[in-house]
């Protein structure tokens, strides 16, 4: 995987050929998901920017992560009992992820290979292109689980 810096760059250059002007806010939302492996949601990037930038306003930090979404530069997702709201992901290589039940934490799990076999005969019966599979496990991270046993 790229580091935080090579990542905000590709980001940076996607969002400015898709037209986006790169004001100071924008790259500071895309620097702080870069590096980001939590999933947070926008609010959760609006609330940290918040600081640094008092003008900036809600609809600039969704606005920027949804262009980013829309050209794969991150990916989103939206979990069941993980609080609702969308959350974005820095990390776009295959990969499932792990839900805690308890403080709602989002874990990256390295994901195998699309097993071929599988994919085929989904399409054989569905007539579905299979292209790709995000699982979600559900449990408790490793510190919720730490706190539970103690
Ligand atoms: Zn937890
Ligand atoms: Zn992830």
């Amino acid at each position: 995987m790229s580091t935080r810096e090579d990542k905000a760059h590709a980001m940076l250059a996607e969002l400015k050929r898709s037209g986006l002007k790169l004001t100071p806010q924008r790259i500071a939302i895309v620097r702080e998901l870069a590096g980001d492996e939590t999933h947070p949601t926008a609010q959760d990037l609006f609330d940290r920017l918040r600081a640094a930038f008092p003008t900036m306003s809600f609809a600039t930090v969704y606005n920027t992560l949804d262009a980013l979404a829309a050209h794969s530069l991150v990916g989103s997702l939206r979990l069941r009992g993980a609080r609702g709201a969308v959350r974005f992901d820095p990390n776009t290589s295959a990969h499932h992820h792990a839900v805690c039940d308890r403080c709602h934490a989002v874990v990256d799990l390295p994901a195998e290979p699309l097993d071929g076999a599988t994919a085929r005969r989904l399409g054989r019966q569905t007539g579905f292109l299979v292209s790709g599979e995000e699982r979600t496990y559900r449990g408790l991270c490793a510190r919720c689980a730490d706190r539970s046993s103690a």
